[in-house]
This record gives structure tokens, sequence and C-alpha cells, in this order.
């Protein structure tokens, strides 16, 4: 989708504009400054309130076709600027019911961010109608052969917004500072059924044709579509889950508690604002444990562990229903108030539904997570990739995605609770929420709020500035611990030390006697040390290689690696090729590459020549740059 640059200038000339992607995009009126380095829409001159997609999804040609018809705000504007990626624009009209054809010029594609898709319109233009198809540059898009699905009978398909690939399946002003309403009108083979982040269907129409609405203000990453052999399952008034026929059982088990997390979350933060709350578990290459889009939570099936034990992912995934989706990050620079206040709600929901000892534990877990990433961030020396606020000019919004934003975004925040006292802190969230509803916020325009709301009427001293705008962790950092992972902790040191764990008092010691997060531990404190013999003993008594809990495996791959255990490479082999979820490989593929053994690399290399299909394409970028950089 190269254009030359001399069309570029050619449409410059025409239409006399000059956008950038560092254009001073804000909503008319506002006085924010904040500009969104990754979008080249011009939305401070004119932008999209409603957008209405007329689609056929055509899974023989792997494309989705049709227009996107964007209603525009009022604006003298003789240019409207889009972002497209790997898109080809067939023509672009204007109007509604008499609709003319007009010039547009696609600029120069940048790597990341694709082209700025200029639309020359006429001021007062209302609707530009902006007719496409995807093509196989396309990224967001994920189609699976029947073969990689559960029923190994039906094709598949969904797509993944966040952060800017929404542009590569939609012309659209592809920046979190625009919110729009949308509808759509989706055509799919007969015997599939589509859904989106919006109102949804329960069983399929007989035509395949589906109209959507939703009718809150969000942002262009959170519109989403999935296509597949799908039912529905009702867990209560306004929950239920998604999924193949396959896991339609072991769903209904393993999310009981949706209802009861809902509860929990709108006693905490208020009032549940998107009327339904459901989740699709898509195919195991889904490139995330959950994805928040509204209304439809997009999750992973590696969520069902048979225990109920990963249901974690689902509170994270409700919180953002406030955090992320409610109040959203204006840029991926401020990612941090998207997935911080996410893991500290998350953490929040937990202690009601599952008491503080479980919230802890989980809290000291992410602890673990941070002070690695931290490590390694300084020892590579990003050390500004620590700071909460990120300068994200001329790389991807994916390098942002880190324990940093997640982990240290929840303690910043777990520390401000611990200073003001839980019951100011609680209402000044739901204050937050509530005033900020449907918005989009800065970094900076937090920290103004918080001085405000919180520090100044409370007489709250603290270093704001240190936590978002400079490197590490604070020393005022909240310390949570937890006696029964220290005891897990002291359990691996024994075996470290050569003690047999399964012999005297702990002769019976099993898997179920402990939560996930407690084996986690466990494992993390082994040391790679440790004999081959003795991981394969420890693996005879507790399975952590071979049962359904991919966290666990994950943690045992890894070490299995790092100790030179190749006994367990069958039972790695088939994870990494039926799972494409990031998290879930990055690291094992990581640990391959770092081995001291060279031929760890190359058998990584031969399985994700194997598995690459099976994963979306934020996962192939992810292992690509691990083992080929
Ligand atoms: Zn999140």
């Amino acid at each position: 989708m190269k254009l030359v640059s001399l069309m570029c200038l050619l449409g410059l000339l025409l239409f006399g504009c000059a956008s950038s992607p560092a254009d001073t995009n804000r909503h008319s009126g506002e006085v924010s400054e904040t500009r969104d380095e990754h979008s080249y829409a011009n939305i401070n001159e004119i932008r999209t309130e409603h957008l209405h997609l007329d689609l056929e999804i055509d899974f023989d040609e792997k494309r989705v076709s049709g227009v996107a018809r964007h209603q525009m705000s009022k604006s003298d504007a003789d240019t409207a600027v889009f972002d497209v990626k790997g898109l080809q624009i067939d023509k672009i009209t204007i109007g509604k019911s008499n609709e003319k054809e007009t010039d547009f010029v696609i600029g120069e594609a940048d790597e990341i961010l694709g082209s700025p898709l200029f639309v020359k319109i006429t001021p007062g233009t209302e609707f530009i109608n902006i007719y496409y198809q995807t093509t196989k540059e396309t990224e967001a898009i994920d189609w699976l052969p029947a073969e990689l699905t559960a029923s190994k009978i039906h094709p598949y398909m969904y797509t993944q917004g966040q952060a800017i690939l929404t542009r590569s399946w939609i012309p659209i002003q592809d920046t979190p500072m625009n919110r729009i309403t949308y509808s759509a009108d989706v055509k799919v083979p007969s015997d599939l059924l589509a859904i989106m982040s919006a109102n949804n269907p329960k069983e399929k129409s007989s035509t395949g044709e589906y109209h959507f609405e939703m009718k809150q203000r969000i942002p262009a990453y959170l519109i989403a579509i999935a296509v597949g052999d799908i039912v529905y399952n009702s867990l209560g008034d306004n929950c239920g889950v998604y999924s193949e026929p396959a896991y339609a059982d072991d769903c209904a088990f393993e999310f009981t508690d949706m209802p009861k997390m809902i509860e929990a979350a709108e006693n905490l933060y208020g009032e549940y604002r998107w009327e339904q709350f459901d989740i699709v578990i898509l195919p195991y290459s889904f490139p995330f444990g959950g994805m928040e889009n509204p209304r439809l939570t997009f999750a992973n099936p590696t969520l069902i562990a048979g225990d109920q034990s990963l249901v974690t992912v689902i509170a994270h995934e409700l919180a953002h229903s406030w955090s992320g989706n409610l109040v959203t990050n204006s840029t991926w620079d401020d990612f941090w108030l998207n997935e911080g206040f996410t893991v500290y709600f998350e953490n929040r929901i937990m202690e009601e539904l599952y008491g503080k000892e479980t919230a802890d534990i989980l809290a000291v877990i992410e602890r673990q997570e941070l002070d690695t990433a931290l490590e390694e961030m300084e020892n590579d020396g990003h050390s500004e990739d620590t700071h909460l606020k990120l300068h994200l000019h001329d790389r991807s919004p994916d390098d942002g995605m880190t324990d940093i934003a997640y982990n240290k975004g929840a303690y910043f925040l777990r520390t401000l609770e611990h200073v003001a006292g839980r019951e100011k802190f609680d209402t000044f969230l739901r204050n937050y929420f509530d005033s900020h509803a449907f918005e989009t916020i800065s970094t900076e325009e937090f920290v103004n709020y918080l001085d405000s709301e919180l520090l100044e009427p409370n007489s709250i001293d603290f270093n704001v500035e240190e936590w978002i705008y400079q490197p590490g962790l604070p020393n005022n950092c909240v310390n949570i611990t937890s006696s029964r992972l220290n005891r897990m902790i002291k359990m691996a040191e024994d075996v470290n030390n050569g003690k047999d764990i399964f012999m005297g008092s702990d002769g019976d010691l099993k898997r179920s006697d402990f939560i996930t997060q407690e084996w986690q531990a466990f494992i993390r404190g082994l040391s790679t040390d440790i004999s081959i013999e003795t991981m394969i003993k420890i693996d005879e008594k507790l399975h952590f290689s071979d049962q359904a809990n991919r966290q666990l495996k994950v943690e045992w791959y890894q070490l299995a690696v790092r100790v030179g255990n190749k006994s367990v490479r069958p039972e790695m082999k088939e994870h990494l090729v039926l799972v494409g979820r990031r998290w879930y490989i990055e690291r094992i593929y990581q640990a391959l590459k770092d081995s001291d053994d060279p031929d760890d690399l190359v058998w990584a290399k031969q399985v994700y020549d194997e598995a690459k299909n099976n994963y979306h394409f934020v996962s192939k970028s992810t292992i690509e740059e691990i083992l080929y950089n």
C-alpha cells in the first residue's frame, strides 16, 4: 500500500492540507494540549461522530469489503483525514441519499502508522462514504481455517483493534482521543454467527445477515467483530458466554462467578454502564488472555483451566468497563491510565469475591513481575520505559504494553490508597469515573484532577511527579506480603537445598492443595541449579507440564529450558503450536533464545515455523522480534 510521495505532495497541493501524525489533535472547544503521535486524523478540524459499516465477510477470499459511512461533525474544513493501513480504497463519496464521488489521496505509508487518507470535502460536508476492502496486509484480522478451531468443521475470524490495528480493517480516525457511536450491517455465511462489541444476537439468523448498534461513544480501538460457529450461554440477567459449541459446558462452569463479579464491581465504583457484559471464548490463536471490547470481552480458551483458577482475567476485563472503556487514555503514551487502574480495580473485585488473602497473593505476584521488568529495562539501558508516562514517538504503541503500565500503575494507586485511606480513595475513584464518563483523559489532566480532588483537600503530600515521570519504583511503594506465598517460597528453597518434599509431613503433597498463584510462586522460587531428575520427579507428582492449567505450564517450561530438562519438549511443543496467546508463548521463546545451549534456539525456530500459522499478527511480530533479532 505504498503510494509514492509525489502523490502525497499532489494531494497536499490539491487540498491544501498538511496533516501529520503530530497534528494538534483535540476536540474542538477543549483546552487539552494533548497530541496523538499515532494518528494522522485531523480531528481538531473535523471528526467522525457516528460510523455505520455495511460489510460482507468473505471466508474464501479472506476479505472484508463494503462501505464505512462516516457521519462527521459540522466543520469548515476542506479535507478530512483518516488513518488506513493495508486497505484497498475503491472509491469515496460524500452525501447521504445523493452520493457524489470525491477525490482522495493516500499518503506515503509509514511502517508503524500506515498512511493518512486525505479526502476532499466541501465545507459543511456531513457524510463521507469510504468504499473499501481489506487485503493480505490487514493486520487486525485473524482468519482461521477450520483445522484451527475446536470444531474443525467451520472457519473462524476475529479482529483485534488495540492499539492501532483498527485502521487495517476499517478506514477510520484511529485515535483514542475521538469517541464515536457505531452501527453495522454485516453479511456472513449463513451457517455462522457474527457478534460485535455492540448489542448482539443470541442465535444464528437464517440469512447470515446481522445488524448491530453501539449507542455509547467508544474509541476506534474498541470496535471488534468475531464470526464463527458460535453459541450463547446465559449466566445471569445481563451476562453470558459465547463460544464454539465444544466449549459451551466448560465455559458455563468456569465463569459461574460472573454475575457476582459485576455486582462487586458496581458496589465499588458505580453503575455498570454498558447494559450487557458477555464474553466470547475465541480460538487459541487469540493473542491475549482477554480484550475488553465493550459489551463483549474477547477471551482466550486458556482461561478454561477447569478449576476457575484463572478468572482474574475476567475480573480484569470487567474492570475495563470503567477504566479504559468509560474513561479512556488520550494517547498510547498514557496507556497506564487504562491498565494501571484496571489491575488495581481487578484486585479489588478479587478481594470482594475471594478475600484479602487471595487478592494479596495476586498483588505479590504482580510485584515480582514488576521487579523483573524494571531490572530488565534498566539492564537494557531503557530506564525511560519505566516511566508511567511514556514517549513513544516513532515507536509502536505495543512497546508500551509492558508490566510498567499494568503493575507499576497498580502499585502507584495502591500506594495512594495506603496514604489516603481506603474510604477517601474509593470516593475519589468513584467520582473520577463519574466525572470523566465517556471521555478521554491524559496523564497531565489526571494529575491535575488528583491534586484538586484528593491530595490538596486532604493535605496529602505525595511524590506524584516521581511516580509518573521518573524511572524505577519510588521508595514509598506499599509493600504487600503473603504468608501463604512465603510458605511456597520456603518449600522451593527446601527443594533447592536437596530436600525431598514428598517425604515426611508433606508426603501427600498434591496439586489441589494450593491455588495456581501459589504454585506459580513455588516454581519461580526453584533454582535453575536443581537437577533434571528433581524436575522430573516433581512433575510426576504435581503434573505441571501436562495438566490443563497453562499458566503453570508456562512457568514450568521456562524453568525446564533453564535447567536443561529436554524431557518436556513434546508437551512444550504441543503448547507452543496450539496456543497463540502472546504472554503464554513469548516467555518460553525468550528462555529458549537466552539458553546457553545453541540447540534450544534451533529447536525454537523449528517449532515457530510449525506454529506461526496459528498466531495472530500481534504474537507473530513479538516472537519474530525475539527469535530473529
Ligand atoms: Zn487490560
